[in-house]
């Protein structure tokens, strides 16, 4: 039987590995084994499989017995080639010993540096090295590092000599500590360690290296790991590899030195070399910062700093080639690690950078051009939910980290809405809407609900202490594009007091400044400057010119390349004109969602809304309902002009009535004021309509089959803007969804009554409009019973907000209080709210739309919950055969690049 092959060689331009084999190698490994291949000079080494790694947990923490003997082997080799031996007493070689799993978890396993040092070896690399002070500093630092990872004693005691020595000869480098001084503390250093553990500091190399293995193993699992992974949707199971190389050293001189670069700029994307070093120094000076770094280039250098351009003019122009062929091979921005040692570059680490969103973008653009990767490529390059960054308000960097540095973090919340805004803080809707005439302002609340509506229109930014990612807060904001935080629930908002309250901090009353970062969930106090992105500049409000705004040029050409790919039709969710025009702008191609609710709401309405629901009897009723009409009649039309010759998809009424009434005292008695009634009458009348479980009560079609005058009214408004458009020729389509249904009788009851009132108004004007019934699919039942809906409705919309939230039978505006502790004890791998569950609520969609288009084979099915707009949501819906997802305004190109990704990765899939 073969041996299994645990470890694989690199050196000497030839290497067992590839780039491709990063499952087993890691990705520094397989770095390392492609550089080697292709000629870039690498320090020879070899990587044991991550296999490995499994195999050690599988077996009660011990390793394959044919280990040592490969490790001999291979070490054997780095010996060869490099012309040391390890452990040699006259001229050792030394070896690093690195983490490196599967996808980077930069920082979050362990690393050893300087491996077979020992008392004898020390002398041996003095010598051979000629410096005996560089000898010590080496090994001073192989035991602390040592020590804090393979014997567990705390890196804080080496530290602490550290600094006093450092303070005893008044030097700030450890480069200035002499080498006696040194002596003495590696002394002290084994001291220590003799103290701690009861025994010396390991001088035999070979158990140094087997036991930094197995460390480097159990890094795997320490807590930060643990949590980087559960953060990152990491699996637990992928183990890490162990890199196993021969040191070079940054730190022998000043023709030394050590760096970190990227091929282009990770922040901007600009296409320009950029990073930094420090000279006579080791990798870990630099990641530790306990040096400040300087630039590699005289391009990016700033006043009297010295750049390695200008230090090894030689050197740098070798690196230069170096990130060059790096970039071309691997076609993509480059992160790389150097060490110089005597004037000899060496690389040490390669991998794809990773970017912001406006890098991402610029990156990807700019390497079509450059004829480097394909249309089809930048598309499936750029992580759809970043692109959101390009169309967010943005603070300025350096003011926030000067605010977060002095103490002005209040606390965190869930980043709702990406973008920064800074506004004075108002705790209710109505103040907002007073003080926003004033200047910009941060609405405040533990929660808000439609009637908040204005308000929220109003607010620069939205905060609210309680709820989750599909809370109302959370959508609506999404919908306005307005930077949101919810559930910051260190933060406690006192509306008796009036008072934003946080432990450790002066609490914040009305019209103090509160700056929120939607984008990171930073909840700031004070006030931080703004600015609106150059997307929206061009792209919405036309205040820019395109040809002035590379950042848009980008955004829009990436999208129109991912038009080209996919399939899935992108609409909106809006409720308003105005949304539909941006969404428009965006590239929606019609509404799937309008919800009518939000309509009632405007101050001229409110007041015949509250009659109709309060009216003693149907005539009453009809007789608030007309004075609404032409305002219905209005908002339609001016959405179907917004969106000519495209769908857009009317929601009939959806929410409890007793949401549109005033619920505190204050509130009844002016209500009651208004509407000419006493004061307990309307108290009495709200307290009736109140409902213990209003989500599961009487909403939704429920409203249009007791009182069928309201949908009558509605049905009748849509018909009338429609055909008096149509008079004019506009190209009208509008499409009538019912809500909530859950039965077949519902949808036949409430479509026919729709067809009826269509049916007249068009003979009334003697114009035609087509007439397109459909139902939303939002609970579970109706999901069941797809197949019987499916030949009523013209169109099923999957609300998956409602479907969720009935499915697991969790509340959507409850659910943050036990949902984060769900998906950290991984009861849950994700937020059911943010990204569709894929295997109960999922399974429902693809079962619905399989058996309504079986049924019906004319249906049309979309999605319009949240999870329209979710890059993993549309994926996943993609594979269901839907149609089309709806998602809010400006989640519009996300959900165009996403679905467009689908698309690669299906085709990709199916060969
Ligand atoms: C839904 O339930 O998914 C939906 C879109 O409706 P709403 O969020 O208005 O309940
Ligand atoms: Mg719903």
């Amino acid at each position: 039987m073969p041996q299994h092959k645990y470890v694989y060689y690199f050196g000497e331009g030839h290497a067992d590995g590839n780039a491709k084999m990063k499952d087993i190698l890691g990705g520094k490994g397989a770095g390392l084994a492609e550089m080697t291949n292709i000629g870039v000079p690498v320090p020879p080494g070899f990587t044991i499989s991550a296999e490995v790694c499994t195999y050690y947990y599988a077996h009660g923490k011990t390793l394959p017995r044919e280990l040592r003997g490969a490790v001999r082997e291979n070490l054997a080799r780095v010996e060869k080639s490099v012309g040391h031996k390890f452990g040699d007493p006259q001229a050792p070689l030394l070896v690093s010993v690195r983490s490196g799993a599967r996808a980077s978890m930069p920082g979050m396993m362990d690393t050893i540096l300087n491996l077979g040092l020992n008392d004898e070896t020390l002398k041996g690399l003095a010598k051979s090295a000629n410096d005996k002070r560089f000898a010590l500093d080496s090994y001073r630092r192989f035991i602390q590092m040592y020590s804090d990872i393979v014997l567990g004693i705390d890196r804080e005691r080496f530290e602490h000599e550290l600094v006093r020595v450092r303070d005893s000869l008044g030097v700030e480098s450890d480069a200035e500590i002499p080498a006696e001084d040194l002596d003495d503390l590696v002394t002290t250093y084994k001291k220590i360690v003799r103290e701690t553990i009861s025994k010396d500091f390991p001088q035999n190399v070979e158990d140094q290296l087997q036991d930094a293995i197995r460390a480097v193993f159990d890094s795997w699992n320490n807590q930060r790991a643990i949590t980087y992974r559960k953060l990152n949707a990491i699996p637990d199971d992928w183990g890490t590899a162990v890199n196993i190389q021969s040191m070079v050293f940054g730190n022998m001189g000043d023709d030394c030195a050590t760096g970190v670069a990227f091929t282009r700029n990770p922040s901007s994307g600009e296409k320009r070399f950029f990073g930094e070093y420090l000279p006579n120094a080791q990798g870990e000076d630099v990641v530790a910062g306990i040096r400040t770094p300087l630039p590699i280039s005289k391009a990016q250098k700033v006043g009297d700093e010295v750049s390695l351009e200008e230090v090894m003019p030689e050197v740098y122009a070798q690196l230069e080639d170096v990130y060059k062929k790096l970039e071309a091979h691997y076609r993509d921005m480059q992160d790389i690690e150097f060490t110089i040692q005597s004037g000899k570059l060496y690389l040490l680490q390669t991998r794809t950078g990773k970017r912001t969103g406006f890098a991402a973008v610029k990156i990807a653009c700019d390497m079509v051009e450059e004829g480097l990767i394909t249309q089809n490529e930048a598309v499936s390059r750029v992580e759809a939910g970043q692109i959101v960054q390009l169309l967010a308000p943005v603070f300025d960097a350096a003011e926030k980290q000067k605010a977060l540095h002095s103490g002005r973090l209040l606390g965190r919340g869930l980043p709702a809405g990406p973008g920064a805004a800074a506004g004075r803080v108002a705790f209710d809707a109505e103040r907002a809407v007073a003080m926003a005439k004033d200047g910009p302002v941060v609405l405040v609340r533990i929660e808000t609900s439609p009637e908040d509506i204005a308000g929220m229109h109003n607010a620069a930014g939205i905060l609210t202490t309680r709820g989750g990612l599909t809370s109302h807060a959370a959508v609506v904001a999404r919908g306005m594009g307005r930077p949101c935080i919810v559930g910051a629930g260190a933060l406690r908002v006192d509306y008796r007091r009036g008072e934003l309250q946080s432990d450790g901090h002066e609490p914040l009353e009305e019209g103090d400044w509160l700056s929120i970062d939607g984008t990171t969930g930073e909840v700031i106090s004070g006030r931080l400057p703004t600015k609106p992105s150059e997307v929206i500049q061009v792209g919405i409000e036309g205040s820019l010119n395109a040809s002035a705004s590379e950042i848009y040029r980008n955004f829009d050409n990436l999208l129109k390349w991912a038009d080209r790919i996919r399939r899935l039709v992108v609409r909106t969710n809006a409720d308003t004109p105005k949304d539909a025009r941006v969404a428009r702008l965006f590239g929606a191609k019609g509404i799937g969602l309008c919800r009518t609710e939000h309509m009632f709401f405007a101050e001229e309405r409110i007041l015949r809304v509250r009659e109709m629901i309060l009216a003693r009897n149907e005539a009453g009723r009809r007789e608030a309902l007309k004075e609404l009409l032409p305002y219905q009649k209005a908002d339609f039309e001016a959405i179907f002009r917004e969106l000519e010759g495209m769908p857009v998809t009317i929601r009939l009424l959806d929410p409890p009535l007793h949401e549109f009434l005033p619920h505190s005292e204050a509130e009844i008695s002016v209500v009651a004021k208004e509407m000419n009634w006493r004061y307990d009458h309307l108290k009495q009348k709200v307290e009736q309509l109140r409902e213990v479980n209003p989500m599961l009560g009487h909403r939704g079609c429920r409203l249009g089959i007791t009182y069928p005058e309201i949908y009558e009214m509605q049905v009748q408004a849509i018909f009338e803007a429609a055909c008096s458009l149509k008079a004019q020729r506009v190209d009208v389509r509008p499409e009538v969804m019912i809500p909530l249904v859950g039965t077949v009788r519902e949808l036949q009851i409430v479509a026919d009554m729709v067809r009826r009132v269509a049916g007249e108004v068009k003979q009334r004007h003697g114009v035609d409009v087509p007439v397109i019934v459909g139902t939303m699919i939002e609970i579970p039942r109706a999901a069941l019973i797809a197949d019987k809906l499916a030949v009523i409705a013209e169109f099923f919309s999957f609300g998956t907000n409602d479907l969720t939230q009935m499915t697991f039978g969790y509340s959507r505006d409850d659910a943050g209080t036990f949902l984060p502790e769900y998906v950290d004890k991984k009861i849950l791998a994700k937020d059911p709210f943010d990204s569709i569950d894929q295997e109960g609520v999922g399974e429902l969609v693809k079962q619905g739309t399989k058996e309504g288009k079986s049924a019906n084979p004319k249906l049309k099915v979309g999605v319009c919950g949240e999870h329209g707009g979710d890059p993993d949501s549309i994926r996943f819906f993609r594979t269901c055969g839907l149609d089309y997802v709806s998602c809010s305004p400006y989640r519009v190109p996300v959900a165009r690049l996403a679905a467009a990704q689908a698309e690669l990765e299906l085709k990709h899939f199916e060969g």
